[in-house]
């Protein structure tokens, strides 16, 4: 158990919410102020159309502990929340969505069940969700029970935004694509326990939301990629080369039995091999083609992977200016 409380930086992605960002800032602020801790609230403006980012910035004058980053085009959600993870200055970061479907009052919950029992993650569940079922509902039933499946973190609600994370958990982890409700399983591989806590949720009642059914299909390429991530970024040989092992030893039985069948069996010219048997003989070469393809395969994604975590200073966005609280 920690003995100072954490202090707090909330993450809000903020995409053409220009109706609800006033609401948003008066209940995250009255959330926040009430807790009694140390926090900010860092807004990522992901490239609005609409006025959100005025909207945002009058808000930031009327409260205190306001940050705001604003986006030079819309770079999506998992880039926004990014920007807001590399900017956060606090031990826990609370990401939460803009739309007030999350309720910012439960944002004291997370963090006292983070407390309680010293977890590197609290995922909050919309257990009674808001949404329409056909379209929404029950595909995030599915694709979480996938997730869980192949992830082996086993959550009910992996598409929630409001969760909290150990800034220093968070920080080992780099989000690319729109890997953001993979967070949890990537945090995962850090190491530290995930805990659970139900969330209120409520419909969303204004503006629009960005995502429609398309986005199970783009959920479940990037659970091929996570997994991957996940298990294979110590050493892609290991994977590679045990399929090349496979396929070499194929052809090695099979080259056998032919040399078997030359030596003892009962009759035939050896010239006859490829015309009598040429399964037994074409098969066992394209076997060791595949074998050396997997090797090579497995010593690129080698190199691959090396790049990947020697270049991490990339940014999967670019900003346009930053706007702050004025100092109290
Ligand atoms: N969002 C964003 N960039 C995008 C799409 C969405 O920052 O390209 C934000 C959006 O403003 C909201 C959150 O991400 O705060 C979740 O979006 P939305 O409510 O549309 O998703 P849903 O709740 O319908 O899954
Ligand atoms: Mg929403």
């Amino acid at each position: 158990m920690t003995t100072t409380p954490f202090s707090l930086s909330v993450v809000i992605p903020v995409y053409n919410e220009e109706p609800n960002v006033a609401v948003l800032a008066k209940k995250v602020h009255d959330a926040l102020s009430a807790f009694g801790r140390t926090y900010e609230i860092i807004l990522v403006d992901d490239g609005s159309r609409d006025a959100s980012w005025e909207r945002l910035c009058e808000a930031a004058r009327m409260y205190p502990h306001f940050r705001l980053i604003r986006f030079r085009r819309n770079f999506g959600q998992t880039a926004a929340m990014s920007a807001g993870i590399d900017a956060a200055k606090h031990d826990v970061i609370v990401t939460l969505d803009a739309d007030l479907q999350n309720d910012p009052a439960d944002i004291p919950l997370l963090l006292a069940e983070m407390e309680r029992n010293d977890y590197a993650v609290v995922s909050g569940w919309r257990k009674d969700r808001k949404d329409p079922f056909i379209n929404r509902r029950l595909p995030s039933i599915l694709a979480n029970g996938l997730i869980s499946r192949i992830t082996g973190v086993h959550l009910h609600d992996y598409g929630c935004t409001l969760k909290a994370y150990r800034r220093n958990v968070l920080q080992g982890v780099r989000l690319y694509g729109e890997m953001h409700r993979f967070i949890p399983a990537l945090c995962s591989w850090v190491g530290g326990e995930i805990a659970e806590v139900v969330v209120s949720h409520h419909p969303r009642v204004a503006g629009k939301s960005k995502y429609g059914i398309g986005r199970t299909f783009r959920v479940i390429l990037d659970l091929f990629t996570v997994k991957f991530l996940l298990r294979f970024t110590g050493g892609p040989m290991q994977l590679f080369g045990k399929i090349a092992f496979l396929f070499g030893g194929g052809a090695a039985i099979m080259l056998l039995i032919v040399l078997l069948e030359r030596l003892f069996g009962s009759g035939g010219a050896e010239h006859l091999y490829l015309i009598k048997r040429p399964f037994w003989v074409i098969t066992p070469f394209m076997l060791l083609a595949f074998c050396m393809q997997f090797i090579s395969m497995g010593l690129l994604a080698e190199v691959q992977i090396r790049t990947y975590h020697e270049s991490q200073d990339k940014r999967i966005y670019a900003i346009r200016e930053t706007f702050e609280s004025p100092p109290a």
